[in-house]
């Protein structure tokens, strides 16, 4: 209606959204979405979409119109909207207790309010514990390439994205890349002709290179995704995590690994890590955490992580107050609590395993009748196709006709997603999050929109 109509435009008019709106694609986009209920949204013009990306970026993982939820933040905002620090904390240390639960070997939980945040201060900890144990040596963090952490000038430091990276620069020191674990572009990597175990392998023994290059005594920690999201939807290779933590072991390297899009059932585990049987000191998490309902994020650190700021009391920086004033504010571990009883009590990693097996085979039967599919790829509902204009160089297809895809299944009522915009030769898959409530016919319809979507752009 009229109302709409000008909500509309005073959006367009003023609201500064990231970037890559300034391409004409994203500006011409006039869909604004206003309504959502379980696997659906609606928009402005009343259209139905299926959402096949939990609200875009990895985050409504328990689904949309979740009374529940409401309710316990409501209930929570008027018993007590706010106090900081311990005295406005019930919800956080219920919820900490609670999701350290489902993370042995770990015990605590340092609340922030986005992912971003939650990495910095693990990176904030990282250099801490340099100083305060290794004279300020061991300060340095690795990153992998194609992997992202976030929206600050130190996660962008360890945004191995490089063109995402343009013009912020200076960046932060001590940032060192190492190499991705993208076997199907392995042949880019100059390691000679390797796949599966070998491959992985490989992929990790490159980071015992930077660490012996740089010097151990260098190198503080690793951070590193379970599964790359934004760059590529990257599944390490069986071989890769038992590896990477032996190295870490060796060389008396942090291990932080990056759950803000895996964490809370994304790949049906309650998080990515859990697959392989790895035992990370930090772990951050952000987007599912609350499925959307409310911001909340955090870090959670192994004991032997906290015991390293313990025992220097003396230490006048450990008295300095470096808490964010919302950070697990009540609302936050509120809807964060009621989002875990949901996915428990409806058995949601089961179902996100099934459904994600299902849906990986329907990609597979789709790459057996599109050319154009070089290679699928995933883990539970975290899933990706990615285009190539020729199967045999596997040069990435142009991002003008990736985008074409996910516009005509837009047009369908189908929202799919696409890796990076704007970053050549990362931005040519296809990417799938459907929430974790989804059914064989949901993910159905997201295979059919795309199957006639690749016949119409591509033939
Ligand atoms: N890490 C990863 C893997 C992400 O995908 C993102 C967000 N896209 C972030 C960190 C940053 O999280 P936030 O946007 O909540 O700051």
């Amino acid at each position: 209606d009229n109302d709409i109509d000008k909500v509309v435009a005073a959006d367009r008019a003023h609201v500064w959204h990231h970037l890559s709106q300034h391409k004409p694609y994203e500006t011409s986009d006039p869909r604004v979405i206003v309504e959502g209920k379980g696997m659906r949204v609606w928009d402005q013009n009343g259209k139905e979409h299926l959402d096949g990306v939990s609200g875009g970026v990895w985050t409504v993982n328990v689904g949309y119109g979740r009374e529940r939820i409401a309710n316990a933040v409501r209930d929570q905002l008027i018993k007590l909207n706010y106090f900081a620090g311990s005295a406005g904390s019930i919800p956080g240390a219920v919820f900490s207790e609670r999701i350290i639960s489902k993370m042995p070997g770990l015990t605590r939980v340092y609340f922030t309010n986005s992912g971003s945040e939650a990495n910095e201060k693990a990176f904030k900890m990282v250099r801490q514990i340099a100083h305060k144990r290794y004279g300020g040596k061991k300060h340095k963090i690795l990153f992998r390439e194609r992997d992202y952490h976030g929206t600050t000038i130190a996660c962008l430091s360890a945004g191995g994205q490089p063109e995402r990276n343009a013009q912020y620069g200076p960046y932060t020191p001590g940032f060192v890349p190492v190499p991705h674990c993208l076997e199907y572009r392995a042949h880019e990597q100059g390691w000679g002709d390797l796949s599966g175990e070998a491959y992985g392998e490989a992929a990790a023994n490159a980071i015992e290179e930077v660490i012996l290059r740089e010097g151990p005594d260098t190198v503080g920690a690793i951070c590193l995704e379970p599964v790359t999201a934004g760059g590529g939807v990257i599944v390490p290779p069986e071989g890769y995590w038992p590896r990477v933590q032996e190295i870490c072991r060796k060389y008396d390297v942090l291990l932080h690994i990056d759950e803000v899009v895996c964490g809370l059932g994304r790949t049906g585990t309650w998080f990515g890590y859990q697959h392989y049987g790895i035992e990370p000191d930090f772990v951050t998490m952000a987007k599912g955490v609350a499925s959307g309902y409310a911001a909340i994020a955090c870090c959670v650190t192994s004991e032997r992580v906290f015991d390293m700021f313990k025992d220097d009391a003396s230490d006048p920086m450990n008295y300095f107050r470096d808490i964010s004033t919302f950070g697990g504010c009540t609302a936050g571990p509120a809807a964060a609590l009621e989002n875990m009883n949901i996915i428990e009590e409806e058995g949601l990693l089961e179902n996100t395993i099934q459904m994600g097996d299902y849906m990986l085979d329907q990609l597979h039967a789709l790459k057996d009748k599109h050319e154009v599919i070089g290679d699928v790829r995933g883990k539970g509902l975290f899933l990706g196709a990615e285009l190539v204009k020729d199967r045999t160089t596997r040069e990435p297809m142009e991002e003008k006709s990736v985008a074409a895809v996910t516009g005509d299944c837009m047009a369908q009522g189908v929202i799919i997603g696409m890796t990076n915009r704007s970053l050549p030769g990362y931005n040519n898959t296809l990417c799938y999050s459907p929430a974790l409530i989804a059914t064989k016919s949901d993910i159905d319809e997201l295979i059919e929109a795309t199957d006639k979507a690749l016949t119409k752009v591509f033939g």
